[in-house]
């Protein structure tokens, strides 16, 4: 672990001062990384002073605090990657189940559904009416689940973000914009 030391700004409230260092063999420069849950990590040369970086680290401390700033505002939830079987089916579960309950209640008939490692989306609707869903889902609140699998439904109607689009899925779900706010900051993450 190396320390920078307190970086001022304006509000003084710097997450962590703490990094942790990797000396690389393979690595010609220094390189600091912030993770998505505000975790800082500097590469470094193995020959590279101590002092050295830790005076880099320091001069870039606003930049770093901005990184983290933003991360403060994530909603990060970790899940080990043995349990990612018992996800799967979780999640297959849930889906099936609010799936039901949802086109059963609107109307709406689907082909095929898929639980998928998808690694940027929560769902997707395809042109033959087959449903993918991220198999993570099972760790989401129940609002934002059932929010995922009314977004999706409607998109066998309306396979666009048209207003026509956000007017089916707010019949369903009136606080939907709030649960979209909610949705982008959180993040799952498997360790
Ligand atoms: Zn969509």
């Amino acid at each position: 672990m190396g320390y920078y030391g307190p970086v001022l700004h304006d509000t003084n409230q710097l997450q962590s001062s703490e990094y942790t260092l990797v000396r690389s063999r393979r690595s010609r420069s220094l390189r600091i990384m912030v993770d998505i849950d505000g975790v800082v990590r500097v590469t470094a040369p193995v020959l590279l002073s101590k002092n050295y970086v830790d005076a880099y680290v320091r001069k870039h401390g606003a930049w770093i605090y901005k990184r983290q700033q933003q991360a403060s505002q994530r909603n990060i939830i970790k899940v080990p990657k043995k349990d990612i079987p018992v996800l799967k089916e979780k999640t297959a579960r849930i889906i099936k189940d609010r799936l039901g309950y949802f086109a059963a209640q609107y109307g709406y008939s689907y082909k095929k559904v898929s639980i998928r490692d998808q690694k940027t989306r929560w769902g997707s609707c395809s042109r033959s009416g087959n449903l993918n869903f991220n198999y993570k889902i099972a760790l989401l609140p129940e609002k934002l689940i059932d929010y995922i699998v009314i977004h999706e439904l409607c998109h066998l109607k309306e396979l666009n973000h048209s207003k026509n689009f956000w007017n089916l899925v707010a019949r369903a779900c009136p606080e939907h914009l709030l649960l979209r706010k909610e949705l982008r900051r959180t993040h799952i993450v498997t360790r």
